[in-house]
Parts: C-alpha cells; sequence; structure tokens
C-alpha cells in the first residue's frame, strides 16, 4: 500500500488539469495559477492549447503528450520529475484520461513515487447526464464505441444488461449509425442526445431510440446517453413472475425456457430471474 499526502508545495508532482469543453469562462482561477506556475505543460496539440494559454495569458512551456508519442513522453515527463520540477498534463478538452491519453503516464507516476493532483473543471459526460433527465444514481460512463460495426456490436451486447445509464461519446458523422446500432441491440430505450455543451448552440434533444433515429443530422459535438436496462425487479415482483414461469412449465416448457419468455416479456435480465427461482 501507498499513502499519498497531497501537497501543493511539493515541486515534483504532475498536475491533471481539467480544460474548458467549449465555454472558456469555466476556466477556474486555481486552474489559471497551476498552469501559470508548473514549470512545463504536457498537451494533446499546442496548437489548441496555445488557444487556452493565449486567453489567459499563460506563458508556460509545453511539451506534446498524445497517443502516438505516449511511450517516449511518458519517459520525458519522467525525467522531468526525477529533475524535481512540476508538469501540468491538459487534453484539447475536459479532462485529460477521459477518451484522451494519460493513463500510462500516471500509472507510470505512481510507480515513481510522485505526486498526482488534480484540479477540477468540466467533463462533458457529467454535463450531460445531470441535464440528461435519465438517471443519475448509477451509470456506466463508456465513451466512445468501437469505429468498427461489429465490435460496437459485441460491446453493446455486454452493455444490454446494466440497469444504470448509459453514457457515449460519439461523432457527428457517426451518430445515426450508432443510433441504429443502439436501437437494434438495446431495444427501443429512452435517449437523449446532448450536444455542443456550454457553447453557443447547446442543446438537448430527449426522447426514444426510435424517436431519435427519425433525426437528418446531428451536428457539432456530441454525448449520446441511453437508460439503463429497467431496474431490476422487487422481490414481490419477482415472486409473481416465478408463477408466471411455473405456470409455462405446466403448460409442457422447459424451465429454461419458460424463465427465457418471462424473462423477455418483463424486460428484466434472464440470469436474474434465473437465479431468483433456484433460490429456495
Ligand atoms: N476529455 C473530454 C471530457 O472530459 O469530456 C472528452 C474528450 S473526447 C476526445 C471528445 C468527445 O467528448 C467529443 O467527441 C464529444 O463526444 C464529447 N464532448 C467534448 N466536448 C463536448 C461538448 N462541448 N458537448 C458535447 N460533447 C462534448
Amino acid at each position: 500500500m501507498k499513502e499519498q499526502k497531497v501537497s501543493a508545495k511539493n515541486k515534483a508532482a504532475l498536475f491533471l488539469v481539467a480544460t474548458p469543453i467549449g465555454n472558456l469562462s469555466e476556466f477556474s482561477p486555481r486552474a489559471v495559477s497551476v498552469l501559470k506556475e508548473v514549470d512545463v505543460l504536457a498537451c494533446e496539440d499546442t496548437r489548441n492549447t496555445l488557444k487556452l494559454l493565449s486567453h489567459f495569458d499563460i506563458h508556460t512551456r509545453m511539451i506534446t503528450y498524445h497517443n502516438f508519442n505516449e511511450e517516449s513522453s511518458t519517459k520525458g515527463i519522467m525525467n522531468l520529475l526525477e529533475e524535481g520540477k512540476s508538469v501540468a498534463l491538459v487534453s484539447d478538452a475536459g479532462y485529460p484520461l477521459i477518451s484522451d491519453p494519460g493513463y500510462e503516464l500516471v500509472s507510470e507516476v505512481i510507480k515513481g513515487g510522485y505526486d498526482i493532483i488534480t484540479v477540477s473543471g468540466p467533463n462533458a459526460a457529467l454535463n450531460a447526464l445531470v441535464a440528461s433527465g435519465l438517471k443519475t444514481s448509477h451509470y456506466l460512463f463508456f465513451g466512445f464505441l468501437n469505429s468498427r460495426q461489429s465490435q460496437a456490436r459485441k460491446e453493446l451486447e455486454e452493455l444490454k444488461e446494466f440497469p444504470y445509464t448509459l453514457i457515449f461519446y460519439e461523432a457527428p458523422h457517426r451518430i445515426l449509425k450508432t443510433l441504429k446500432l443502439c436501437h437494434e441491440v438495446l431495444g427501443d430505450r429512452k435517449a437523449v442526445i446532448a450536444r455542443e455543451l456550454t457553447k453557443l448552440h447547446e442543446e438537448y434533444i430527449r426522447g426514444t431510440l426510435s424517436e431519435l433515429l427519425k433525426l437528418e443530422e446531428v451536428k457539432g459535438e456530441i454525448v449520446l446517453l441511453i437508460e439503463g436496462r429497467e431496474e431490476v425487479k422487487t422481490k414481490t415482483d419477482l415472486e409473481e413472475l416465478k408463477k408466471e414461469v411455473d405456470a409455462l412449465v405446466k403448460k409442457g416448457y422447459k424451465t429454461k425456457e419458460a424463465i427465457s419468455e418471462v424473462a423477455a416479456a418483463h424486460g428484466i435480465s434472464k440470469n436474474h430471474l434465473y437465479d431468483h427461482y433456484h433460490k429456495k
């Protein structure tokens, strides 16, 4: 076990700084001062980050850290920490590491025994979730589905039984295909498209997957949220369903088939009903 007591005084530390997802005024004073004070700023794309730095009059030295140089750049940043330097990692928007690079770096920094300090800020998934109208008590953030349809289908099959709100990131040119696939695999559920969050054309389109499929085009940056599988039934409900299974068994169904039928009819997981049915 390793314990990390966070202290901003520690020089050799990695700061993970969330950046705006659109509206620059969401960048906090703390984030600005951290970016001004660190020795080096690691970013995905210097041109994008330069816009942020210019707006806030920040002149910190930048280096790149992106998917294509993760390994070499991680080594470089570890060397800087060894020299006692502080480094901040930012991505183009929102939190680094959330559908963005940085995981490998954080793992190495922890192994190296250096501090990691987060500086809070916006995140597209959470902004979208809280305004979606879908359940927020439990949710599953998936990020981008695989760009290959066959792989994306497999991923959705795995998510099908989750009773939690599902959150996806998606590109505008793929959203209609993704909606179609989600409808095929998950069935017709409530869904929300949250687009251009914190920007001028921020919009929420709430409906069911079949309704959203009627859209001809969705532009801009998009978060897609889909309601989870209907909450698993309460014990009393399950007792009722058990009786329905028994009735089918009396009609000549095999128990397993009867359980599948009843589970499908009520939109619940057959494994859940199976477990309950065989529990004495
Ligand atoms: N790291 C970011 C975060 O914490 O939200 C996500 C980066 S990921 C590479 C980019 C995706 O996030 C976009 O394709 C879109 O799905 C979502 N996204 C980012 N900004 C958004 C915004 N303003 N409105 C809606 N979705 C956004």
